[in-house]
């Protein structure tokens, strides 16, 4: 075979397997290995090359001999070309680098808020109830004492799934349902979603929290309202805080209040938050009337009751100073992580 030939195709060859692209890392370090034993190994072409020589006269040998070693150079040269690169000096990840940890969540200040509320009644002793959403006519209004002609039966200011169902427009028919389900002495705090149909505004919102607190049994007065609602008043704003009591109409309590704090934002000097009185509006309250513990099966001569209700939203934006309710379901991360 003419060895001039035979060099020609071997050097098309090799120029075919060194030209594709490198690949990954130790792929590029296993091909090179491979071109190496392939071309100038032991068994290699160049091996192949030199047994043409040694078939050549004698006269050619030396002059073939040392073309194969030229030929043998620039295949050394054009596989060293194609060697992988030296492994960096450092390592490709810097362990050393602070982490990109994902932002954790926080609890939202409304739920934040209703924790609160629900662990300082736990402490006095009231179990946590829960009732469902989608409420019947009954436990919504009926049973709590709100006659039919009251305004707020009125389709406009309840969501009506399917008469007589209903989105709940408070959490009092919670009170309903453990007066059914419980014998006195009862006390339990409800926190849930309650549903109003009102065009959202700085202070409305067509879905809200509210808290309903209920105490029934022997000797409950109206005494042990106002030492219950002072002490949830102080252990929210602080030992200073004072609450006050005005009258005010419920259909499902008798004697029913209305309960401002004083505000602690100026100490009830008067400032803009509280529009210059001292005093902050937060819950409503009054004693159970009878006709709705006769309506739970409960005896209103021997039992009485408390109850009280608050949004809390409210209670979250005179905790934090929030001017707007609706701030609360935009979800804005700028809004959020305030808290
Ligand atoms: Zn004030």
């Amino acid at each position: 075979m003419d060895l001039e030939v035979r060099i020609s195709e071997i050097r098309a060859q090799l120029e075919a397997e060194t030209n594709t692209p490198p690949a990954c890392p130790p792929e590029q370090q296993r091909r090179w290995e491979r071109l190496r034993s392939k071309y100038v190994g032991r068994e290699g072409m160049v091996r192949e090359l030199f047994g043409i020589v040694a078939r050549l006269p004698a006269d050619q040998k030396a002059a073939a001999g040392r073309r194969v070693n030229e030929f043998k150079a620039e295949i050394e040269a054009r596989l060293n070309g194609a060697a992988p690169a030296p492994v960096a000096a450092g390592p490709a990840v810097d362990k050393t680098l602070p982490g990109r940890a994902p932002e954790p969540g926080r609890r939202h200040p409304v739920y934040r808020t209703w924790e609160e509320i629900v662990r300082l009644f736990q402490r006095l002793g009231f179990d946590v109830v829960y009732g469902p959403e989608i409420e019947t006519e009954y436990h919504n209004f009926e049973a709590l004492n709100i006659p039919l002609e009251h305004p707020s039966r009125d389709a406009f200011d309840t969501f009506y799934v399917r008469k007589p169902y209903l989105l709940r427009s408070h959490t009092s028919p919670v009170q309903i349902r453990t007066m059914k389900e419980r014998k006195p002495p009862i006390r339990v705090i409800a926190p849930g979603k309650v549903f109003r149909p009102d065009k959202p505004d700085a202070g409305h919102s067509p879905m809200f929290h509210q808290v309903e607190g209920l105490m029934v049994g022997e000797g409950v007065t109206f005494a042990k309202l106002k030492g219950v609602l002072d002490l949830f008043a102080k252990s929210m704003w602080g030992p200073d805080t004072k609450i006050r009591f005005r009258p005010s109409f419920f259909p499902f309590t008798e004697p029913s209040a209305e309960v401002d704090v004083s505000c602690f934002i100026c100490g009830a000097k008067g400032c803009p938050a509280c529009k210059q009185s001292g005093w902050m509006e937060i819950l409503g309250s009054g004693m159970v009337h009878p006709k709705v513990l006769e309506n739970c099966g409960i005896d209103p001569e021997k039992n009485t009751g408390f109850a009280f209700g608050m949004g809390i939203e409210r209670i979250a934006m005179l905790k934090y100073g929030i001017p707007d309710i609706r701030l609360f379901y935009e979800n804005h991360f700028g809004f959020l992580r305030q808290f």
